[in-house]
């Protein structure tokens, strides 16, 4: 039932962790994989009941593996950067990079962000990762432009919802800037529609410091979730990505090719530049020069790539 608190009719919602023993376990082992349930039903936007399962128990330690493996390349230099090419749909050029954060696990194994981001987040330690990624990226793109590098007008870096909502995130992207010596015009910061639901004036207050002082600010991943065309016209944004999932049909799955038409068109009518993300074959390349599209990314470009290679590889396509 509806409560009425100062006049506001408040909705109460439960959440539920349930967990079943087996005889001769401890009281507490039982609580503990009850709570365990019970932060999964949060997490999975509260208001549910969640049972605990022999898969929410190796995701559990999915997760513990991937946060001792984190803290361990936090410890030990083992967190590095890697740079994919954002090329020019209209002239082939390369314009700039995503920076894509790579971590080396004790055995010199790379472990791919999907497998640590969610466990980053969860504890926190995406604040540690993301200020580092930020300092790499920076400092590189400076290191590339005084040094003859790479020409990149942008560079480009995912933010977690975590550093998002984080109120001092802006002092920390001036102080790298200037630590760096990087104009904020050159740096994109790419923020995923998760955040924009949610949205809570932290996020609103740092989108437009952030967009005042220059740098540039996109939404990511758009047609992977629930993406709404609405996003685009109710935040002040830059530019948005359309998700691979996307632009994996284009030209074969009619949907998909109406959505990117459409996002394009809409994209360009309220002054956001697009970038079409995982382009993999020459013919979605053609379609996206069709559309209208302005940047592309993909493995028909390059991979990810290390920032000597990445600086090899531009050096000998120009
Ligand atoms: P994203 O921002 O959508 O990044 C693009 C992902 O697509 C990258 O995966 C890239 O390797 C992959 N990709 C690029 N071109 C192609 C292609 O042609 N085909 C296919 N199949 N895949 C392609 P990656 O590096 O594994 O990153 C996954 C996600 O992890 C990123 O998705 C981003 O959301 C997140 N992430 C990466 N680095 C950071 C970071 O520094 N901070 C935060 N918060 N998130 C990050
Ligand atoms: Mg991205």
């Amino acid at each position: 039932q509806p409560l009425e608190i100062a006049g506001a009719a408040i909705e109460p919602t439960v959440s539920v962790g349930v967990a079943t023993g087996t005889p001769g376990m401890e009281a507490d082992d039982l609580l503990s994989n009850a709570g365990r349930a019970l932060a999964h039903a949060k997490g999975s936007g509260r208001d549910r009941v969640e049972v605990y399962t022999d898969e929410l128990a190796a995701l559990a330690t999915r997760r513990r593996v991937a946060e001792q493996q984190l803290r361990q390349a936090l410890d030990t230099d083992g967190v590095g950067v890697h740079y994919q090419p954002i090329v020019d749909v209209g002239s082939g050029e390369t314009i700039g990079a995503e920076a894509l954060l790579r971590v080396e696990s004790a055995d010199g194994a790379h472990l791919s962000p999907a497998e640590f981001i969610e466990a980053a987040e969860s504890t926190g330690l995406i604040a540690r990762l993301g200020r580092q990624v930020l300092q790499i990226t920076c400092e590189q793109l400076n290191a590339w432009s005084s040094r003859g590098g790479p020409g990149l007008q942008m560079i480009s870096v995912n933010i977690s919802p975590r550093q998002l909502a984080d109120p001092g995130l802006p002092t920390k992207v001036v102080d790298t800037l200037n630590a760096a010596g990087v104009a904020p015009e050159r740096l994109c910061l790419e923020i995923g529609e998760s955040i924009l639901i949610s949205a809570q004036s932290t996020v609103d207050a740092t989108i437009s410091y952030l967009r005042a002082l220059g740098v540039r600010i996109g939404l990511d991943d758009f047609g992977a979730g629930q993406s709404s065309l609405g996003y685009l016209k109710r935040f002040p944004l830059d530019f948005v990505k359309i998700d691979r999932t996307l632009v994996s049909g284009l030209g074969t799955d009619e949907q998909d090719t109406a959505i990117v038409r459409a996002t394009v068109e809409l994209a360009h009518n309220l002054g956001l530049q697009v970038t079409a993300v995982g382009v993999e074959y020459p013919e979605q390349l053609e379609m996206l020069q069709i559309l209208g599209c302005d940047r592309a990314q993909g493995y028909l470009f390059a991979p990810p790539l290390s920032a000597e290679a990445f600086a090899e590889r531009t050096a000998s396509a120009s």
